[in-house]
Formats: structure tokens, C-alpha cells, sequence
């Protein structure tokens, strides 16, 4: 551990960091492709990239570039001026999302201000105030603040601050419950392709279809969360894309700069006309710096083909984990780059705490399962490595 004036790093964390943050085992310093180092030099292998945010790993020269560029030229401007990088990032979000013509973008910071911005498109589907429900999962992550919180399936999270946002209800993530739950006074479901959070946890078949179909039957919205499933993580641009449905929004964050702050909402057909002037806004939201890292980002992952690797390299790990045949891994789950590995027991804490010794970066979201969501730029030596010893750890505890 690294001696500071202040005392240990850990202590200076406790002592400075807002309570809801637990501290760290790891202080991190540096990294390069999928790899980073912490204070002590040690490497780790990093098969989180930040929670599925850095796209294209660590210190990428396309990102750290178009970072500087940016920098040197305009960091900010306020939404009373429009900037390229901003119309740029746009233009292309309608085109990798099939939006087109009729596809519309607003430009927040983070995960949960996109889907501040989905919550209030939902409410302004409400019909003359006929449409009052909406409709989420249980289980489901959307994010911290009050709206998204409201929006989160998760009692435990939303409950030391209560009272919620008013209208929504949280549904099961079965076809029935769907069915029970749709009707003309529902303004909008939101669903996440995949629960990330949740521990990657896949939705019935045919559930995203049927969806559509009810949402669009009933006057609906049908908003899908991408933040975690999205920017190709899955082995499309998008996960809605594997399936033959269009939403009327999505909400994108996570990996869009791979790893700087920014999060949108692009809406889809009619729903792009729902907000008018004056409705929503941010200070930050769609500033230069932000945009111009997102467009490089994403520009770079279909310059270098990022969204099929995350496919051939999602299967790779997919079939290197089932090949493990550890009496510990009860199944896999997920798509493309975005996998959890279901327990036989509730030991996932351990194994990612021992993967961490090790010098592997994965997570266990809950207590038997443990999550992988590699940069997508990752190769074969990566998963060769991520083999060798995440089969190791299994070995040590089954
Ligand atoms: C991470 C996440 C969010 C919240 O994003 P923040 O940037 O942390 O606010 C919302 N929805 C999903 C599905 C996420 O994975």
C-alpha cells in the first residue's frame, strides 16, 4: 500500500468521499488497451472496461486524440450555440441506429439523464393526461436519480427515498405480466434488451416482439434502455437490432466516448415530435468536448470492425467458459460482449476477489453472478489470458 502524507490512499478515500461510495480494494493509475495498472504497478487484465464503458480500451490514440483537438479548440459553449461535433455525433446516432430522416437526439451527461429525458417524453405521451401509467420491470436498473430511481425494479434501492416520482408501476419480465399490465392508459414501457445490473440477465423469447406489438396497439411508447446494451457491445450497434421491432426511443450512455461523461436520447418516428422548446435542457448536455469524443469513439469502432469482434470474441469467451465445465458455472448469459456466468452457488463476491488477486478485472453484480463486459477492442491473447485464469480461480473454489 502506498504511504501518503495524508495516510493510506484508503483512508484518504473514507475520509473525503461521500459515504455512498464503498472504498476500493485497488487504486488505479494508469492503462493501455485492456490493460491497467494501479498505484503499485501491479497489471491487471481489465475485463470490466469501466462497467462496458470503455469501448476501445485504455489510452486508445484515436479517443486521447480527439480529446486533445477538441480541447485546444472549444470544451464549451452552452446550448445557446451550436458546435460540429455536436451535429456530427447526431447525424450519425440516427444513421448506426436507423432513426434516419425521422430520428431526433437529445444530448445529456450520464445514463440516468438520458433516462430523465425518456421519463419526461413518456409523460408527454400522456393523451390530454389519459395515459398515466408507465410501465418498468422488476429487477431492472435505470439509474440513480429520482426519475431513473423511480424507474429502477429494485425496492431496496428506491426505498430509503421514498416517496418516488408518481405513475410507475414495475411489472414482471414474463409475457403474461406484459400482457396483464398493457392498456390505453400506459404512456410508455421501458425495458432494458438485457439486464445488465440485474446480472445479465437475457428476457423471454419473443418478449421485445410482443412488446411491440402491445405498446404500438395501445398508443404506447415503447423505450428501450441501451445504455449498457448498447453502442455494439452485443454484436449490433444496438441489441433492438437482433430482434425485428423499432422502438419509438432508446437511451445510450455508458459506451458511447468510451469513458467520457455523455448520454442521449434518440427518439424514433412520431415520438421525435413529442418535446418542444423549452422543455428539457442541460448546461452540459452536448457540449463539444463530450460529442467529439463520442463521434471518434464510435467512428473508430466501425473503422476497425469493433461491433463483429464483439460477436466472434463474445463467442470465444461464451465457449472458453462452457469448455471450463466447472460444476460452479450453472449457465451463460447475454450477447456478444456483454456475459454473466450464472453460479451453481452464491460465491461470486469471492470469485471476483480472487480473479482481482489474480490480476483480472470482472464483477459480480449479486451474489451468484458474475459479469464480463470486456473493451471492445479486445483480441485473442486477451481472452487466452482471461481463460487461463479465470478457469484457475473456478478450479481453486469448486
Ligand atoms: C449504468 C446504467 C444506467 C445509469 O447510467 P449512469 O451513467 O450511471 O447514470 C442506466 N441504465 C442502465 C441499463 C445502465 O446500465
Amino acid at each position: 500500500m502506498i504511504q501518503t502524507p495524508g495516510g493510506t490512499w484508503q483512508r484518504r478515500f473514507g475520509d473525503s468521499l461521500m459515504g455512498s461510495l464503498s472504498t476500493p480494494k485497488v487504486m488505479l493509475e494508469r492503462g493501455e488497451g485492456c490493460q491497467v495498472w494501479d498505484v503499485d504497478g501491479k497489471r491487471y487484465l481489465d475485463f470490466l472496461a469501466g462497467i462496458a464503458v470503455n469501448a476501445l480500451g485504455h489510452a486508445h490514440p484515436a479517443l486521447v486524440s480527439a480529446i486533445s483537438e477538441q480541447a485546444a479548440k472549444l470544451v464549451h459553449v452552452s446550448n445557446y450555440f451550436a458546435t460540429e461535433p455536436q451535429l456530427a455525433l447526431a447525424e450519425r446516432l440516427k444513421r448506426i441506429t436507423g432513426a434516419g430522416d425521422r430520428g431526433r437526439v437529445y444530448f445529456g451527461n450520464s445514463g440516468a439523464e438520458a433516462n430523465e429525458a425518456a421519463f419526461k417524453l413518456a409523460r408527454l405521451n400522456s393523451d390530454g393526461g389519459r395515459r398515466t401509467r408507465i410501465l418498468a420491470l422488476t429487477n431492472s436498473f435505470h439509474g440513480r436519480t429520482m426519475g431513473a430511481l423511480a424507474l429502477t425494479g429494485k425496492a431496496a434501492l428506491r426505498e430509503p427515498f421514498l416517496p418516488m416520482v408518481e405513475g410507475v408501476e414495475h411489472i414482471d419480465s414474463t409475457i403474461d405480466a406484459l400482457e396483464y399490465a398493457m392498456g390505453d392508459d400506459v404512456a410508455a414501457l421501458i425495458v432494458e434488451p438485457i439486464k445488465g445490473e440485474a446480472g445479465v440477465l437475457d428476457l423471454p423469447h419473443g418478449y421485445l416482439e410482443l412488446a411491440r406489438e402491445l405498446t404500438e396497439e395501445h398508443g404506447a411508447l415503447l423505450i428501450l434502455d441501451e445504455i449498457q446494451t448498447g453502442v455494439g457491445r452485443t454484436g449490433s450497434w444496438f441489441t433492438f437490432q437482433q430482434f425485428d421491432i423499432v422502438p419509438d426511443a432508446i437511451t445510450v450512455a455508458k459506451g458511447i466516448a468510451g469513458g467520457v461523461p455523455i448520454g442521449a436520447l434518440v427518439t424514433f418516428g412520431d415520438a421525435s415530435d413529442l418535446f418542444e422548446a423549452g422543455q428539457h435542457g442541460s448546461t452540459f448536455g452536448g457540449n463539444p468536448l463530450a460529442t467529439a469524443a463520442a463521434d471518434a469513439v464510435l467512428a473508430e469502432i466501425e473503422r476497425s470492425g469493433l461491433v463483429l469482434n464483439a460477436l466472434v470474441r463474445g463467442d470465444q469467451i461464451r465457449a472458453a467458459v462452457e469448455s471450463m465445465e466447472s460444476p460452479l458455472v450453472d449457465e451463460v448469459r447475454g450477447r456478444g460482449l456483454l456475459i454473466g456466468i450464472g453460479l451453481t452457488q452464491p460465491v461470486a463476491a469471492e470469485v471476483s476477489a480472487r480473479c482481482l488477486e489474480a490480476g483480472l478485472i470482472v464483477n459480480a453484480p449479486n451474489d451468484s453472478s458474475i459479469r464480463i463486459a470486456p473493451p471492445l477492442v479486445v483480441g485473442d491473447a486477451e481472452v487466452d489470458e482471461f481463460t487461463a485464469i479465470f478457469s484457475t480461480v473456478l478450479k481453486g473454489l469448486s
